[in-house]
């Protein structure tokens, strides 16, 4: 019997213990699309539409964005307590 469930095959090049991470932009429209890159100005997750969307933007585009095996698999928060 078949898994029903559609497997992603790029998740096996994340398995050593990474938890899923979703576009922040997209989840403030109700969506969860995973994260595809990462942009250190803003520090906030990507998807591969808002990566896009993010080089398009005149505001934006000159923001550093790191793709793919470059995101880290988790930020710890810089201290913002002064
Ligand atoms: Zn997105
Ligand atoms: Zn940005």
């Amino acid at each position: 019997m078949a898994t029903n469930r559609k497997e992603n095959v790029h998740e096996n090049k994340y398995r050593r213990k990474k938890r899923q991470i979703f576009c922040e932009a997209c989840q403030y429209d109700d969506s969860f699309e995973e994260a595809t890159g990462f942009c250190v100005t803003c520090s906030e997750y990507l998807c591969q539409t808002c990566c896009r969307d993010h080089k398009r933007n005149k505001v934006t585009r000159i923001h550093s964005l790191l793709k793919n095996d470059d995101i880290p698999s988790d930020i710890t928060p810089p201290d913002f307590m002064c």
